[in-house]
C-alpha cells in the first residue's frame, strides 16, 4: 500500500480518539481523572522517545536547519496555545470563572487545533521515513488524543456550551488531524521540515502541556508512569526493528 494511504488511516485512526476524548466528557461530566491521567503520563513519555530519539535525529540528517526548526515548532505551540489563549491546560477543565468570557474558549481551540495539525503531519511524515518510525509517531500521538478531546470538551462545557458544542469541537481537532495528514502528503519534497517542526511540537505538547498535569498528581506513581511510557517507546521500537520496519 502507498505510504499516503496508510499515513491517512493511521490519521484517521488518531482522529478516531479525539472524538472518543470528546464522547467521554459528553456522555459523563465526572470521569475518572486518574485513569486519563495515567494515559497522559504514559502519552508524555512516548512522546518524548519519538521525538528525541526518532524524529530529532532523523531531522537533522536531512536537514541542517534542524535544530531551529525544533525550536520553531516548540516555541509555535507556545505561541498559540499558551500566549494567545488566556487559559489553557490540559485535562478536565474545573475554573469555570476562568473561561467564562467566550473568547478564551476558542482561543484554547484555536490553539489546539494548531496543535493537532501537526498531529497529522507528524504522522504522514513518519510514513514518508518509513513504516517504524510512522507506527512509533502514531503510538505517541493516539496517546494523548482521546486526553486531547476529553480535555477541549470539558473546556467547552465548563465555558457554558452545550454537549453538541462540546462534541463538535472534538470532531474538529479530529479533522484538522487528518488535515495535518493531507497537507504533509502534498509537501512530500519538505520532509526533514515538516518532521523537525512536528518534532518541536511534539516536545512542547509533552513537556510543557502534559508533564506539569502529571506533576501536579500526589505521589510517585504517576511520575514513574512518564518512564514507562519511554521504555514502552523503546520496546516498541525494537518489536519494530525485530519484524523488520
Ligand atoms: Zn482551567
Ligand atoms: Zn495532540
Amino acid at each position: 500500500m502507498d505510504s499516503f494511504y496508510i499515513s491517512l488511516a493511521f490519521g484517521a485512526a488518531a482522529a478516531g480518539a479525539n472524538v472518543v476524548g470528546g464522547l467521554l466528557v459528553t456522555i459523563k461530566r465526572r470521569w475518572d481523572e486518574a485513569l486519563l491521567k495515567h494515559f497522559v503520563a504514559l502519552g508524555a513519555g512516548f512522546m518524548l522517545g519519538a521525538a528525541f530519539l526518532g524524529m530529532m535525529p532523523e531531522s537533522v540528517r536531512l536537514t541542517e536547519l534542524a535544530p531551529l526548526l525544533l525550536l520553531a515548532g516548540y516555541l509555535l505551540i507556545h505561541f498559540f496555545e499558551h500566549t494567545l489563549a488566556s487559559h489553557f491546560h490540559f485535562g478536565e477543565e474545573t475554573h469555570v470563572e476562568a473561561v467564562l468570557a467566550p473568547s478564551v474558549s476558542l482561543f484554547a481551540l484555536t490553539g489546539l487545533l494548531i496543535h493537532t495539525f501537526f498531529d497529522g503531519v507528524s504522522i504522514a511524515s513518519g510514513f514518508h521515513v518509513g513504516t517504524g518510525l510512522g507506527v512509533l509517531i502514531f503510538v505517541a500521538v493516539a496517546l494523548h488524543k482521546i486526553p486531547e478531546g476529553f480535555t477541549i470538551g470539558s473546556i467547552m462545557l465548563a465555558s457554558g456550551r452545550n454537549r453538541r458544542a462540546a462534541m463538535a469541537s472534538s470532531i474538529a481537532l479530529g479533522l484538522s488531524t487528518i488535515f495535518g495528514v493531507l497537507c504533509a502528503s502534498f509537501l512530500e519534497g519538505l520532509l526533514g521540515y515538516r518532521l523537525a517542526l512536528s518534532a518541536g511540537v511534539m516536545i512542547y505538547v509533552a513537556a510543557s502541556d502534559l508533564i506539569p498535569e502529571v506533576n501536579r498528581e500526589k505521589g510517585v506513581l504517576m511520575a514513574v508512569m512518564v518512564f514507562v511510557g519511554v521504555l514502552l517507546f523503546y520496546l516498541t521500537e525494537r518489536l519494530l526493528a525485530r519484524l523488520g520496519f
